[in-house]
């Protein structure tokens, strides 16, 4: 390694460390040693000390105890005449400097400087990342939607050339997170100075104005390894592999280097996460020993995101539609509000909608968009409301009629992806928006029918062969053609509501999380969604038609081995094999006995209360106590890594609607607790399930955060209300 950058790298670790301390020292004279302090939602501590050493600081006293480790890591600067190997010591910096920057950050948040907000502009930057969006991140990072994440510091010669660079990653679907400043100037500012939308939805996430905010992002990655790959706390060597083998993380520096860049770069290293600077750098490439260094340059900020890429090697695969605006997933989260909009189609405004046939071959015509109605080229022009239906017939010798309803579930995406395109809803609920920017670049009606055949192309491969789209514009014509599509809406739910386990002989498998939670297999059944609510049985039909190899593999589930728990020979032949043997048997009615395991990117989290004899149901996303006395991100932090822990369970949250919720445990009568928002968001069918189950009232009887917190308040309401669970077989 390069002197320069060994030098600077223990430099910078020196300075931090003093910084840190100072800070430390002021903040405990003023609020003593035990004054306690958690960043915002995360079961991790501080994630990077944490999982480096498994010492939880929880206190100011715990913070200067792992100050004291961070100090062990320090080393004197290379002395001028003495060449020597000075990697292990720019390393060691490297991670004395992370460790420092987490509790620099960590008591700012105590002094309430975090997150940071810029004072001219008033824009306030995300701060730390919590452990619920990266437990919502989590699919796309696994089904490649995500292929990486860029960490870029500093800033960019000028605002154009940043808002180029960040298009460029957004395009990809590469996650941005932006840090550090050249002499104030950050690309943050850039893309403020030039009306860039930042946030979650676009991909682009500032997270502070210095360098040393980069740590966020790190402690972000560190907790893939916690959350999803279940190493322990304290196993560093392992927590390091795993992020250079399965977190495409890099960095982009951006502008002059000093002393802090370089140290926060060398604690990336350790990470396997290479930097490239647009600077004349001296470079370091991977030798037979150093496999984990890597900083390169690249001068031309045309070339800078296509060299990235290659050193970190991701695999970026995207289609675009031939249309005059920008497509990717990170212009999905963009929104069109009233005053930016050209026209809109549906939204209880128009009649409108949106409907997938199954055709023959020969009945249709390859990528032909056909537009019907009277003078549409002029009432689009006019903008403002327009009636619209949209037909997509799709034919292809192994089209089943059962895909009809997922590739129309892609509808969704495949407008919303286009910049200045808007969509929401589905069916004949639908509603769609066009910008007036998007209509100044050129889109048309046809365009919408375009997206259209080359998405549903490409999405559905070796499904789809040939696709058409025909799109209404006549008020009558959408009316009519709507009552039809209203009718094969109608029967597709009667055959999706006949689709139980008993019915058919295979179930799907769903791989995806192993690349983040390598012994983890969701088991779907009809009545069994995976975990992350994304893939049901009907998807894993499809997905393992599109991709005969891929991430959803057919179980022939065999013999019926107890019918009360959900146990089939199929499956834990299946299993041994997936899980590498990790997993021998599994049941998947219950949570008592050899439950489903769980990666973490879980909807929901079931748990025993055995108190109250039945179980409660907690969202991702809500911060408050549950009366399991652990709030999600804890109970979250102990589910997940691919293991089966009796007692609690990941779930996706439509199945507990099914009729094999916990049927070997009592079904929907043993929960005793549930969040507000799932009661109310599954409202309708969970009455429709307690009706069945003899208890129509049960919804009621059910306790959620407004009655109990807390076990106690929670047997007094059941006890109140006289809740069945209180009444059945004992769980324990
Ligand atoms: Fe991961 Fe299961 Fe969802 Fe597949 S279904 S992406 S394995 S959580
Ligand atoms: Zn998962």
């Amino acid at each position: 390694m390069s002197k320069l950058i060994a030098s600077a790298a223990i430099r910078g670790a020196h300075t931090l460390v003093k910084q840190t301390e100072e800070l430390l020292e002021k903040t405990t004279t003023e609020k003593g040693k035990d004054f306690t302090f958690e960043f915002p939602d995360t079961a991790f501590y501080l994630p990077m000390i944490y999982a480096m050493t498994a010492f939880p600081v929880k206190t100011l006293g715990d913070m200067k105890v792992a100050l004291g480790m961070a100090k062990e890591l320090l080393h004197d600067e290379p002395e001028e005449h003495l060449w020597k190997p000075y990697l292990g010591e720019a390393l060691d910096s490297g991670m004395a400097t992370l460790f420092a920057e987490e509790i620099l950050l960590a008591l700012k948040y105590i002094n309430g400087l975090e997150p940071a907000k810029d004072p001219e502009t008033g824009y306030v930057y995300n701060g730390f990342i919590t452990d619920t969006i990266q437990r919502s991140l989590g699919i796309q990072l696994v089904d490649g939607t995500m292929p990486g994440f860029a960490a870029i510091i500093g800033a960019a010669p000028n605002d154009d050339i940043a808002v180029n660079i960040v298009r460029e990653l957004q395009e990809k679907n590469i996650l941005t997170f932006l840090s550090g400043n050249v002499n104030g100037n950050s690309v943050t500012k850039q893309l403020v100075r030039k009306g860039v939308e930042l946030g979650w939805d676009t991909r682009i996430v500032p997270l502070g104005p210095d360098t040393e905010h980069t740590l966020y992002a790190l402690d972000w990655a560190m907790r893939a390894s916690l959350i999803f790959g279940g190493k322990k706390p304290g196993d560093y060597k392992e927590h390091l592999k795993y992020q250079k083998d399965r977190v495409f993380a890099f960095a982009m520096v951006l502008g002059e280097l000093d002393d802090i860049k370089w140290t926060t770069g060398a604690g990336a290293i350790n990470m396997g996460f290479p930097a490239i600077a647009d600077t004349d750098i001296p470079v370091i490439h991977p030798t037979g020993v150093c496999i984990y260094e890597e900083v390169d340059k690249e001068l031309d900020h045309s070339k800078i995101v296509q060299k990235v890429i290659e050193v970190r090697g991701l695999k970026i695969i995207v289609e675009k539609p031939p249309i005059p605006v920008a497509y990717g997933p990170a212009f999905e989260g963009e929104r069109i509000r009233k005053e930016d909009m050209f026209i809109e189609f549906g939204g209880t405004r128009t009649p409108s909608f949106e409907w997938v046939r199954m055709k023959e071959l020969n009945e249709i015509e390859d990528n032909k968009v056909i537009i019907i109605g009277d003078g549409w080229k002029e009432k689009y022009e006019k903008g403002g409301q327009m009636p619209l239906g949209i037909v997509i017939d799709a034919a292809g010798r192994k089209m089943q009629k059962d895909f009809e309803s997922i590739i129309e579930r892609r509808i969704h995406h495949n407008i919303n992806e286009a910049q200045g395109l808007w969509h929401m809803g589905q069916r004949d609920l639908n509603w769609i928006r066009i910008s007036s920017n998007a209509k100044k670049d050129g889109i048309t009606l046809e365009h919408i029918g375009v997206v259209m055949t080359t998405m549903t192309h490409h999405r559905f491969k070796s499904i789809v062969d040939k696709v058409q789209v025909t799109i209404y514009t006549d008020e009558k014509d959408v009316l009519a053609i709507q009552e039809e599509a209203r009718k094969a809406y109608k029967d597709r739910d009667q055959r999706l509501g006949s689709l139980t386990d008993e019915a058919v002989d295979i179930f799907y498998s769903c791989l995806l999380c192993q690349s983040f939670a390598p012994s983890h297999v969701c088991v779907i059944s009809p009545e069994r969604l995976g975990l992350c609510g994304a893939y049901n049985w009907l998807d894993g039909k499809a997905a393992y038609e599109i991709d005969p190899t891929g991430g959803n593999q057919p179980i022939p589930k065999g013999a019926l081995m107890d019918a009360r728990y959900g146990r089939y020979a199929g499956i834990d032949e299946y299993l041994k094999k997936a899980s590498a043997g990790a997993v021998e048997t599994l049941n998947l009615y219950t949570i008592m006995e050899n439950p489903m395991t769980s990666c973490g990117c879980f909807e929901c989290i079931i748990a025993i209360i055995p108190e109250a004899n039945g179980i409660m149901i907690v969202q991702r996303g809500h911060t408050g106590m549950t009366p399991a006395g652990m709030k999600f991100s804890t109970l979250a932090g102990s589910v997940g890594g691919g293991t089966q822990n009796p007692g609690f369970m990941g779930i996706g949250r439509n199945f507990i609607v099914s009729k094999k919720f916990l049927h070997g445990d009592g079904g929907i009568k043993r929960i005793v607790w549930m969040t507000k928002n799932l009661k109310e968001s599954l409202k309708e069918e969970f009455n429709k399930r307690a009706a069945e189950e003899g208890v129509p009232d049960l919804l009621d009887k059910i306790a959620d955060e407004t009655v109990a917190e807390d076990s106690e308040k929670l047997l007094e309401f059941l006890t109140s209300v006289g809740h069945p669970a209180l009444g059945m077989e004992p769980m324990l």
